[in-house]
């Protein structure tokens, strides 16, 4: 499929102009070695099936598509949600995580390695890990093991061991380095799990196809409930982009425009600039100096400086959109989605719809169809939003 739309990258791991593997000779053997392995498996339909199977019995997967009626008579369209707030562990990141572990099993790996922000996908690693009796050590800069104190018990319940990295700025990019730097070292009994569509090829590849189910699921969801058509609109969230880039794979090749949202704080395709980092090609926020600049924003999930590289080829092809949403209209969205339809959404998802809030009745026409991925519940989330309502608008 290579050169169709959302198919393999080209033999380099490019999409268009952006992605490739921009990594020290080191590390070229394992990406070559994992990159075989899931061409591999991935054409194999044992390792397809067992992958299905887990999801299902475990995951809770598929996750339904709800259509939200007094919202979409309040905003005067029609909005339906993929749930995948209620997959297990409460977001999109166990699709990934399981599937890498599957494929780290199948090469012979006993341990994962990941780096993590805010805790969310170190979490997910930690759960695959406890699930196929696997070690798990996960690196996080020392900063967010402060902010994040819960995400690292939660770890250390699963049986994971989480190492704080006090290099640099001793937050997630500090812990990709020292994460890179383990696996180089451990590679024969070591997996690196990374948690979005990012990083040197195979891996932007690899977490879209293990994301593109929920595209494909809500795909013939939707056909069920639009009486055989597809939404007019497609919409996810963006920090790295996986579940955004999941849901787009099942809708490349319809009419449905497709909308990716970044935080206004983290937007890479609003204000980045083409760059290389973390492996990849890619558009990345940097200052002037060329350093990479800190993404900031109410959620921790969407503070990512950069975004996938297919995410930088679908926008300049033109196939797909990039948008931003601000702290205060995602607060409003969060309240609403609440309030309207008994679903307390994760923030991050949030500034999906507080997109869609702002379009509907104007570039969203009255009567449009609109599928927005809901990635992830808000439960995470709610203290602080308590802290952030009870301060009062900024005066
Ligand atoms: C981690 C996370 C995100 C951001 O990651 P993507 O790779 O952009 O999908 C979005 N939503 C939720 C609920 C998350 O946990």
């Amino acid at each position: 499929m290579s050169g169709s739309l959302m198919g393999s990258p080209d033999p380099g791991g490019r999409f268009g102009d952006f992605g490739g593997r921009f990594v020290p000779e080191s590390l070229v053997p394992a990406c070559q070695e994992l990159e075989a392995a899931f061409t591999e498996a991935w054409a194999h339909r044992a390792f397809r099936a067992e992958l299905r199977e887990v999801l299902h019995h475990y995951g809770g997967r598929p996750t339904p598509v709800t259509e939200c009626h007094r919202l979409s008579e309040q905003l005067g369209i029609r909005l339906l949600l993929k749930r995948e707030d209620l997959a297990h562990t409460g977001s999109h990141k166990l699709n990934n995580v399981i599937g890498q572990a599957l494929l780290a099993r199948r090469m012979g790996k006993s341990r994962l390695v990941a780096e993590t922000g805010a805790g969310q996908h170190g979490v997910a690693a930690a759960t695959a890990a406890a699930l196929f009796g696997m070690e798990c050590v996960v690196f996080m800069g020392e900063i967010d093991t402060v902010r994040q104190a819960l995400n690292v018990f939660r770890m250390e319940l699963l049986g994971a061991r989480v190492q704080p990295v006090a290099s640099g700025s001793r937050t997630l990019k500090d812990a990709v380095n020292e994460a890179l730097r383990y696996w180089v070292a451990e590679v024969d009994t070591t997996h690196y799990c990374i948690g979005s569509v990012m990083g040197p090829h195979p891996y932007p590849w690899i977490v879209r196809e293990l994301q593109r189910v929920v595209g494909e699921e809500a795909r013939g969801q939707c056909r069920e409930l639009l009486d055989g058509g597809d939404p007019d609109w497609v919409v996810a969230c963006v920090g790295g982009g996986s579940n955004a880039a999941g849901t787009f794979a099942g809708f490349v090749d319809t009419d449905s425009a497709l909308v990716g949202v970044e935080a206004a704080g983290g937007s890479a395709m609003g204000h980045g600039v083409p760059g290389v980092v973390h492996g990849m090609k890619s558009y990345l926020m940097q200052d002037e100096a060329g350093q990479i600049r800190e993404a900031e924003s109410i959620s921790a999930g969407l503070d990512y400086p950069g975004i996938g590289p297919e995410h930088a080829h679908l926008a300049t092809i033109g196939r797909a959109r990039y948008a931003q949403a601000g702290d205060d209209e995602v607060l409003e969205a969060f309240q609403l989605l609440s309030r309207t339809e008994g679903i307390i959404p994760a923030l991050e998802p949030a500034h999906a719809l507080a997109w869609v809030i702002r379009q509907a009745g104007t570039e969203i026409p009255r009567g449009a169809s609109v599928l927005l991925t809901l990635s992830g519940r808000g439960d995470k989330d709610v203290a602080q939003v308590r802290d952030l309502l009870s301060q009062g608008p900024p005066s």
